[in-house]
């Protein structure tokens, strides 16, 4: 079996009793980062050997990991923080195994998108994640298409291309909407920036923001 076990995305109180059970349990745990999960594991006295399994994972430690499947290992799958395969490593590892018949189960746990969408305010109903915006080829025209959606829209952003976005966002039609900026969730100086995308722009203009961020987006509807 399978298991996609989510991680704290900074706060290790919010790691699931399920989540450390099932990491005992397991035969094998397969890490984005095996010293980066090392930590994790011995804050909860895990001793679960591990094996790493990141983006540039080749076919042959696929192979590895779903023939330890077939051997009917248990193995756990997890990223550096948060839900694996979410803008993460995994979803090649899942699809294959479950193309092979092996059961899948998730434990799940923290998630930035979902953290950041229910603390933003914005109408949480419909939405549309769109993971990391492309950093150079595409972005115009995804942005572009992006200006008239009317469910909230949910993207990751890393801190040195935050003033590019807001430039973007401004360039591109999105001045009026309501943006959300979620910035180190869970961690001691988690910070919520709201505003217009035009206010948050000038207010932010001359601040280097540190830290993991999530952008949420709103077309400003008052009547929504
Ligand atoms: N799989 C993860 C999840 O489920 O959230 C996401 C991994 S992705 C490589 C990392 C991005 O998630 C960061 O660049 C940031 O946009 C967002 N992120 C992760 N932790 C965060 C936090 N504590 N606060 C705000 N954003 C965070």
């Amino acid at each position: 079996m399978l298991s996609i076990v989510s991680t704290p995305i900074g706060n290790l109180e919010d790691m699931t009793l399920r989540a450390i059970r099932t990491l005992k349990e397991v035969d094998l745990i397969a890490s984005e980062d095996t010293r980066h999960t090392g930590r994790l594991l011995k804050h909860f006295e895990i001793t679960t050997p591990q094996i790493s399994f990141h983006a540039h994972s080749g076919q042959a430690k696929l192979d590895k990991i779903i023939a330890a499947l077939h051997d009917n290992q248990h193995v756990a799958l997890v990223s550096d923080a948060g839900t694996p395969g979410i803008s993460d490593p995994g979803y090649l590892l899942i699809r294959r195994a479950i193309e092979e018949g092996i059961k899948v189960e998730p434990i799940p746990g923290p998630s930035a998108l979902l953290a950041a969408l229910v603390t933003s305010g914005l109408p949480m109903d419909k939405f549309v994640y769109l993971g990391f915006l492309p950093t150079k080829k595409g972005r115009k025209t995804l942005l572009e298409g992006l200006k008239d959606e009317s469910r909230t829209i949910i993207l990751y952003e890393s801190p040195h291309r935050l003033q590019k976005t807001l430039k973007n966002l401004m360039e591109y039609g999105f001045q009026d909407h309501q943006l959300v900026i979620a910035r180190e969730l869970t961690k001691l100086h988690e910070t919520i920036y709201r505003g217009l995308v035009s206010e948050l722009a000038q207010t932010l203009e001359n601040q280097k923001l540190k830290g993991e961020m999530v952008l949420v987006l709103h077309k400003n509807t008052k009547s929504s």
